[in-house]
Parts: C-alpha cells; sequence; structure tokens
C-alpha cells in the first residue's frame, strides 16, 4: 500500500523559533525551518499519498525547493510524520453475544460502546465464539449449560453487591469451568450446593446493587478488554481466574479457579 504521509497523530504543529518548526510537546520533534516547509506539513493528512503531494506542492507552497520524496523520508526518520494507512482503525470481526439482565444493563451497555469504538463488529451474533453472560447476582447455574453443551466460550460477569466479578472465562473443556468453582467453594462451604440451588429464583430478594457508577465503568473497561484479547487469540487475564472490580474505582483483585478433580469438564477434550 502506498504511504500516505500524516503528521503524527493527535500531535500539534508549532513554531519553536525563528529557524525550527516542532510537531508534538510530548516531548516534541524539533525540525529545521525552511521556505514553505509549514504549507507543506499542512498538506500530510494521511489520506494524499506522495504522487499526490508532488503534484500539489508546487502550487500550495512554491517556496518550497528540492525533491519531495527525500524530505518525507527524512520526516518519517525524524517521527514527525507517520504512515497514515497504519492509522486507519481496525475493523475486528469477532462473533460475540452480550447477554444481560436489567441490573446488568448499564455495565454492559458501556463496554459495548467501548467494544464498538475499539472496531468489534458483531456484538449480538447469533453464533458466537464468545457470549458474555452478565447478572444482577450470581445467575442460575442453568444459564451456563447451553454454552457447555454447545462448546461456546462464555465469561460470566456478576454484579455482585458493591462489587463486580468478571471470569472465569471458560473455554469448555480446555478451561476451568463454572462448576470447577462451585466445587472449590463447596470444599469450603459445604452448604454451598444448596445455595447455589436457589439462585436466580425470582423468590430470592434482591434489592438495587451498590456498585458506583466509576466502578461500573471501570468493570466496563476491564470487560471490554477480556472480550478484546479473547478476539485477538488471548490468553485473557480471567481464563482460569475472577478479577474483581471494585468497591474503590482502581480496586482490582484476581484470584484463581483451577479444573476441580470432582468435575468432569476436563474429559470434554480427551473424549
Ligand atoms: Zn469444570
Amino acid at each position: 500500500m502506498a504511504f500516505r504521509p500524516s503528521l503524527r497523530p493527535g500531535a500539534p504543529l508549532l513554531r519553536r523559533d525563528a529557524t525550527h518548526l516542532q510537531v508534538g510537546t510530548s516531548p516534541g520533534i524539533v525540525i529545521p525551518d525552511r521556505p514553505g516547509l509549514l504549507p507543506f506539513l499542512r498538506l500530510l493528512d494521511g489520506a494524499r499519498d506522495v504522487a499526490r503531494l508532488e503534484e500539489l506542492a508546487p502550487a500550495r507552497c512554491p517556496e518550497l525547493v528540492g525533491r519531495i520524496r527525500p524530505l518525507l523520508l527524512e520526516l518519517r526518520a525524524a517521527g514527525a510524520v507517520v504512515d497514515g494507512a497504519t492509522l486507519v482503525r481496525p475493523r475486528i470481526d469477532h462473533e460475540v453475544a452480550l447477554q444481560h439482565d436489567a441490573g446488568s444493563a448499564s455495565l454492559v451497555g458501556s463496554a459495548r460502546a467501548l467494544l464498538e469504538a475499539a472496531g468489534l463488529t458483531h456484538l449480538d451474533s447469533t453464533e458466537p465464539a464468545l457470549i458474555v453472560l452478565a447478572s444482577h447476582g450470581e445467575p442460575a447455574r442453568s444459564d451456563f449449560e447451553r454454552a457447555t453443551l454447545l462448546g461456546i466460550d462464555h465469561l460470566p460477569v456478576v454484579v455482585d453487591e458493591d462489587r463486580v466479578r468478571i471470569g472465569p472465562l471458560v473455554s469448555p473443556g480446555r478451561a476451568p469451568c463454572v462448576s470447577c468453582h462451585d466445587r472449590h467453594r463447596a470444599d469450603w462451604d459445604p452448604a454451598w450446593p444448596a445455595l447455589v440451588h436457589q439462585l436466580g429464583r425470582a423468590s430470592t430478594i434482591l434489592l438495587p446493587a451498590a456498585v458506583s457508577a466509576v466502578a461500573t465503568h471501570a468493570a466496563a473497561g476491564e470487560l471490554a478488554v477480556e472480550v478484546l484479547t479473547h478476539a485477538a487469540g488471548g490468553p485473557a487475564r480471567t481464563t482460569g481466574r475472577c478479577l474483581v472490580v471494585g468497591p474503590a474505582h482502581d480496586a482490582r483483585t484476581f484470584w484463581p479457579v483451577a479444573f476441580h478433580p470432582g468435575c468432569s469438564c476436563d474429559l470434554l477434550t480427551a473424549a
């Protein structure tokens, strides 16, 4: 693809002194000035290729002498100019399904906006490679049955009191599952199976969660990172681990989830 010169994205073009220009301020790249250089630099929008710039230069910056191509290579070597073709936002084709209930809608909505801004294209796929299952409170375990049976990767997201738990990201047969998680919990809390049985029932009193708005957005950012990592082929941080965000917006806790010897999920790939 043709080189389409662009000034450094986001960097202001400034006059440093009578004989120098400067691109950017962090810390900035200093360029010796010469007649016609400033209007020429303003032509570098990342859309025009070198041939087009050579056509435009005589009319737009008649004072500029010398050949255009070596000048551009010099500016590129200095870092003042980059190839505009590399600045185009990538389109990420990855089949994802974002599922949520009412109590997790704002978290998933924020994550959706981030993923769309990042270029992810299929967030309501009917044939997903990844299902995000968000819920307010621990969900009924039957919610995971379909994904497990079909061998679809799935990521639980639980709005839990004043924090948000993301994970474990289950790749059926290849990474520890929600049942592994429950069996480990039952090892130290014998009543856990009885409690799990009641999860997701309408009779379970569940007041609105107390996750702050900023912690919700922070969790949405972390969720978006997990989905983008999955789209890129992983490994995601929540494979074999849970990530808990909150109660403070900058509070993060990871804890591991291993295959449980009593869970048969690791036999899926052995079969
Ligand atoms: Zn398991």
